[in-house]
């Protein structure tokens, strides 16, 4: 076994299965991707770290257990389409990419666009689809999707991503000012839509006509 496949073994029972993540897929997920490969090589060596790391552009590849607390709170079936906005270093799409059948992600840095599509396609994935776009507006054509995944922080819940998920379907998303925020896991239902706060986390913002200027 590899340095790499061993801290990814420890990475996934201590700061995952440890902290309270237990289902099966999510863990089989992390346990299969391998997220040194989206990070710079300069900070390979902190790939399984406990912490953010930066990608470059300014923007970062969330810390692992909050990747995993997200893909967790989705509730995802192997049958679900999945829209993320903030594709990044391609890491967390990769993720969704094990559980889900199809996911839709937009990122609006181009650089960090390629460089994903670049190793998601040498990793084998073809079931991930990016775009570079504004995504507050969400991708209407694609839509109506099972699951939203928003890994930037919004100061506001866009309706034009309420209005792409499906009823029933859930949206895990920051919400809060450009200094913290709350992750909110909302749920549509034909009334409108709950709201549980999952608890405190602070992201990069997330920019466009929905999101900061
Ligand atoms: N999910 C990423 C990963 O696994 O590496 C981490 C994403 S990083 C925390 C947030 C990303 O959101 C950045 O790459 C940033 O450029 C992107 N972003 C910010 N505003 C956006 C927007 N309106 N549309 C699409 N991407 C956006």
């Amino acid at each position: 076994m590899s340095v790499f496949e061993k801290e990814r073994k420890s990475m996934v029972k201590k700061q995952i299965y440890k902290r309270g993540i237990r289902e099966e897929k999510v863990l089989k997920a992390f346990e299969s991707v391998p997220r040194e490969k989206f990070v710079p090589e300069d900070q390979k060596h902190m790939a399984y770290g406990d912490h953010p790391l930066p990608i470059g552009d300014n923007q970062t590849i969330s810390q692992p257990y909050i990747v995993a607390l997200m893909t967790d709170a989705l509730e995802l079936q192997k049958e679900d389409k999945v829209l993320e906005l903030g594709t990044g270093s391609g890491y967390q799409a990769a993720i969704l990419g094990e559980i889900a059948s199809e996911i839709f992600s937009i990122e609006r840095i181009e650089n960090l666009a390629s460089n994903a599509k670049k190793i998601l396609r040498e990793l084998g994935y073809n079931n991930i689809h990016i775009k570079v776009d504004d995504g507050t507006l969400g991708w209407e054509d694609k839509s109506p999707f099972d699951a939203i995944m928003v890994t930037a922080a919004s100061p506001n819940i866009p309706d034009s991503l309420t209005e792409q998920l499906k009823t029933g379907g859930r949206m895990v998303i920051p919400v809060g000012d450009l200094h913290s925020q709350d992750l909110l896991k909302v749920t549509k239902t034909k009334s409108g839509i709950e709201k549980v706060n999952l608890g405190g986390c602070r992201f990069v913002p997330l920019k466009g006509e929905k999101g900061w200027s």
